[in-house]
């Protein structure tokens, strides 16, 4: 063992869980299919139009990327209205998240957020030295009055994952528009939205307007979720020039590689391949959680391409067994939960098969 003291705020955090990966699980449980339905991936895959764009890219691979993003940038500006010193392109809009800790908090800086959210926030909070303050969901739903009851002189940023993993669901809209006005402008909020293109709900904020407004909002969007690109680890951030120049000063030059960039650029343009996953994962959503329903389950109405199901029976580790991979989750008060990404039709139906031969006919809840 090597006899070297880790920094005090790293000692106490816990590596993500990765979990086994599909090849082991296959193997472990001798399947001859598994589905990977743990990671909110895109399950039609991203445009062909993406594929093409890279293989013509391939002759770039000796060369560093443009470490200013710019044609992407252009691109996003083009497609959002806005002007282009608004976005900074990151390694995923997970790096996005840790540059703004790494820039923004100090030793014992607070940060905000609810108790069932994005496990990224917290570690990369704690990592610098933060304090993560963790407020409890109202029905998995972000409790907004008590988040602004938590305000303090110490607080930093505050972070709203909306649609929330792993919930589901969203905060409403008059009431973020209220929480944000209300929020002094020396603390940061950070609006994660991830699943945006996902939301059907017409009581979800379309927060970009509010940015002309307020100089200490952050909006993260992501090219790994509907646009099918995870792999290539490529997202973004909107906000004040001031912020995005001080999130330069700690970002890697190089942060975000070239396949990505052009991969990004292309998705971009094929908005007909977004709204058509965005249809089918609708139509999948509403099947699924009417069978869970019937079932007896419980589950969190949710804006995304995953749902967030409880239940008094131990369920999870059997859809594994079946070779339904989903991620396991502990709610307080229930024996079991777990988060199950939607599939496509075919694998929905397994799904459901699967937890009806398992549940039996008894009530679940
Ligand atoms: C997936 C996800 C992200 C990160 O996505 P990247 O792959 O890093 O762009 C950020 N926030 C939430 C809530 C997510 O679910």
């Amino acid at each position: 063992m090597a006899n070297i003291q880790t920094r005090r705020a790293v000692e106490g955090i816990v590596s993500y869980p990765l979990g086994e990966s599909p090849e082991e699980i296959k193997e472990k449980y001798h399947l001859r299919t598994v589905r990977k339905m743990s990671d909110n991936e895109n399950v039609y895959g991203c445009s062909n139009r993406v594929k093409e764009a890279i293989a013509q890219n391939l002759h770039q691979l000796s060369l560093y990327p443009d470490g200013t993003t710019s044609r992407l940038i252009k691109n996003l500006s083009a497609f959002y209205q806005l002007g282009r010193e608004q976005f900074l392109i990151g390694n995923g809009s997970e790096e996005i998240i840790r540059l703004l800790a790494r820039a923004y908090i100090n030793p014992g800086d607070e940060a905000i957020m609810a108790s069932m959210t994005f496990p990224r926030y917290e570690t990369n909070v704690v990592i610098e030295g933060g304090v993560a303050i963790t407020v409890p969901m109202l029905n998995g739903t972000h409790d907004l009055a008590n988040m602004y009851d938590m305000v303090t002189e110490k607080t930093k940023m505050i972070f709203i994952c909306n649609p929330n993993n792993p919930t589901g669901t969203i905060v409403g809209k008059e009431e973020l528009i209220r929480f944000i006005k209300n929020i002094p402008p020396h603390i940061l909020i950070i609006l994660d939205e991830a699943y945006y293109e996902y939301v059907s709900s017409n009581d979800y904020l379309e927060s970009i307007p509010l940015l002309s407004n307020h100089s200490n909002l952050v909006i993260l969007r992501t090219f790994s979720k509907i646009y099918g690109l995870a792999s290539l680890r490529i997202g973004y951030g909107i906000m004040h020039p001031s912020i995005i120049k001080e999130l330069n000063k700690v970002k890697e030059v190089f942060n975000v590689n070239q396949l990505a960039q052009v991969a990004a650029e292309i998705a971009l343009e094929d908005q007909e391949f977004v709204k058509g996953c965005a249809e089918k994962n609708t139509i999948e959503r509403t099947l699924v959680c009417e069978q869970l329903e019937e079932l007896g389950l419980g589950y969190f109405p949710s804006e995304t391409n995953f749902v967030y199901v409880y239940t008094q029976q131990p369920i999870s580790a059997k859809l594994i067994t079946n070779g339904i991979i989903v991620r396991q989750m502990n709610l307080s008060g229930y024996a079991d939960a777990f988060r199950i990404t939607l599939g496509t039709r075919e694998d929905n139906k397994f799904f459901i098969e699967t937890l009806k031969e398992e549940i039996g006919s008894e009530k679940a809840v």
